[in-house]
């Protein structure tokens, strides 16, 4: 099946799609309730990840058993507000606070699953937010290494992922145009925030072989995430899809190059 078109954030959409009474925040028990409730929670949200992997992943284009696995295996509702838990599993982006978006659940599939990532990799990610592709990432590499230049979102992120016990992710607050060198070189880099160039820093970051995984923005705003490879020193690219990400701000800003 072709790969649909990454839905846009638009929120009246979300609205409508409300799961009234699939809500698990809509039930309260007495009692001893609350651990109750919790085991029902969690019975509920699996069923709703099993289905969002098989509907929306599996049954479009994503073939790789790893990706789909640690898809199926990361809890996103521990990523949102909990007043949007009921919709973490839905097919579309959600707000995550301080005007940014945490990815719809398909897009953060395609990124991971053009990485071709085989387990021993270290990785950088551009873009934290609430720190759910790190976690998908971290299931299938050795090392993840993320930047957020968002202070907030960023300490956030940092906590929720040590709570969850993501020990091979690390977060740092600061400004991805400049990758973080210390951690490089990376096999490979995702970026989850639109640029209009590629950040130079990142594919000299790069091994030689690597990949990176942006959305890359023309000047009339279309988006397309595009796989960029280190070969023989130089960037061969691929377009993948017209896609929406929130911007990549910072350093970037004061860069023209085109
Ligand atoms: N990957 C995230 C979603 C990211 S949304 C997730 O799984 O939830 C894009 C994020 O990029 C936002 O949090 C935004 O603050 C961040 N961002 C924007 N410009 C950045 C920059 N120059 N360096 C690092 N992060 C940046």
């Amino acid at each position: 099946m072709k790969p649909r078109k990454a839905r846009l954030a638009g929120w009246g959409g979300v609205l409508l799609v409300s799961f009234l009474g699939l809500c698990p925040a809509a039930a309260e028990l007495p009692g001893e309730g609350s651990a109750l409730r919790n085991a029902d929670d969690e019975a509920l949200y699996l069923r709703l990840r099993e289905r969002m992997v098989s509907e929306q992943l599996a049954a479009r284009d994503i073939t790789d058993r790893r990706v789909l696995e640690a898809m199926g295996s990361i809890p996103r509702h521990l990523f949102v507000p909990p007043n949007l838990r009921g919709q973490s599993y839905e097919d579309y982006p959600l707000p995550i606070g301080n005007g940014q978006t945490i990815s719809q659940p398909y897009i953060v599939a395609l990124m991971t699953q053009w990485a071709s990532l085989k387990g021993v990799e270290r990785v950088l990610e551009v873009g934290t937010g609430s720190g759910y592709q790190a976690a998908v990432l971290s299931r299938l590499v050795d090392r993840v290494f993320s930047v957020e230049i968002d202070k907030d979102l960023s300490l956030q992120a940092s906590r929720r992922l040590k709570e969850l016990g993501f020990l091979n992710i690390e977060v740092k607050w600061g400004d991805g145009y400049q990758g973080w060198e210390e951690k490089g070189p990376f096999d490979a880099v995702l970026v989850t925030c639109a640029a209009r160039h590629l950040p130079p820093a990142l594919f000299r970051q790069l091994k030689e072989g690597g990949r990176i995984v942006i959305p890359l923005e023309k000047a009339n705003f279309i988006q397309t995430l595009t796989l960029i490879e280190k070969s023989g020193g130089k960037p061969r690219i691929k377009l993948i899809l017209e896609v929406r990400f929130v911007p990549m701000t910072g350093e970037i800003d004061k860069n023209k190059i085109s």
